[in-house]
């Protein structure tokens, strides 16, 4: 599997905002190769979460997935997810610190206030509407990637 080349700080691209994936007139096959191969790219950089600007293109769309690992023992797992056009829909009222790293941004950590809770709504690859509620870490890896998705970095 093709490993892809992820943008790094300094490249335009993760300042800009995307665009939205038309699932309907989306090359399917294509579409699907190119999540395959994110999957993958985030898998050797060992990361949690890869947005599409990240990997040079500007479009709206990020994949995660989060297991348990010696650095975060603690964390609720999620299974590999397309995410497609999404939109935060309700953040609760309370904010948390936490540091974060970015696979653009190698050896930079931030210290990140995110909302704790979040509602978001989504497509998957297929165009199925999805409407997650997520908590601590993995709202906090959906944030961070949604950010992505509008230009936004830690730094
Ligand atoms: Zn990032």
């Amino acid at each position: 599997m093709k490993i892809l080349t992820r943008t790094k700080f300094g490249n335009p691209i993760l300042r800009q905002r995307t665009q939205p994936v038309f699932l309907k007139t989306a090359n399917k096959s294509r579409f699907q190769k190119l999540i395959q191969q994110m999957f993958y790219t985030m898998k050797r950089a060992g990361g949690v979460g890869l947005a599409s600007p990240q990997i040079n293109k500007p479009l709206q769309m990020f994949v995660v997935e989060i297991k348990k690992s010696k650095i975060r023992p603690e964390v609720k797992p999620l299974k590999k997810t397309i995410v497609v056009n999404p939109k935060i829909t309700s953040y609760s009222k309370k904010l948390a610190n936490d540091w974060e790293g970015c696979l653009s941004l190698p050896a930079i950590r931030g210290l990140v206030p995110r909302y704790t809770d979040i509602i978001v709504e989504f497509y998957n690859q297929l165009g199925k509407k999805q409407i997650m509620k997520l908590s601590g870490f993995q709202a906090r890896v959906f944030q961070h990637e949604i950010d992505h998705l509008n230009g936004i970095l830690i730094k």
